[in-house]
């Protein structure tokens, strides 16, 4: 059995969270280290698939599920203007390979979505 990942240990309780919505088959949290004023993680609780491109073969209802709450607390917490990040591989910065949503508002400067090039 591979180890939980960060998530699914925060499903589990094993961890703590500044949990801000939960169903059967969501949690969304605060990210513990921000990048943003509003920087928040929407996760599947089922660590099933690592990226969004196998969310997306694999449940597309899950997938749009996950954007629809992304969604609803942008709308509460940054008047719905966010930024939706799936960060996939490495190379991108992914660190946690249970597919997860950053979402991301205020303060965001339109020249800072990539590397200095
Ligand atoms: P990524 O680098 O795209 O895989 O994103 C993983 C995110 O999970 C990072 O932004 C981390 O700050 C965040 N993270 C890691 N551990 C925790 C935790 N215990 N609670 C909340 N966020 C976490």
């Amino acid at each position: 059995m591979a180890e939980p990942t960060v998530f699914e240990r925060i499903v589990a309780r094993e961890i703590p969270a500044d949990i801000l919505y939960e169903d059967d088959r969501i949690i969304a949290i605060t990210d513990i280290a921000p990048k943003a004023p509003v920087h928040l993680l929407v996760v599947p609780k089922t660590a099933e698939y690592g990226n969004v491109a196998a969310l997306a073969g694999g449940d597309p209802q899950l997938l749009a599920d996950i954007v629809k709450v992304a969604q609803d607390l942008a709308t509460e917490r940054t008047g719905g203007d966010y930024r939706l990040i799936f960060n996939t591989g490495e190379g991108a910065g992914q660190t946690v390979f249970h597919v997860h949503a950053h979402v991301l508002g205020t303060g965001l400067q339109e020249g800072s979505l990539g590397s200095e090039l």
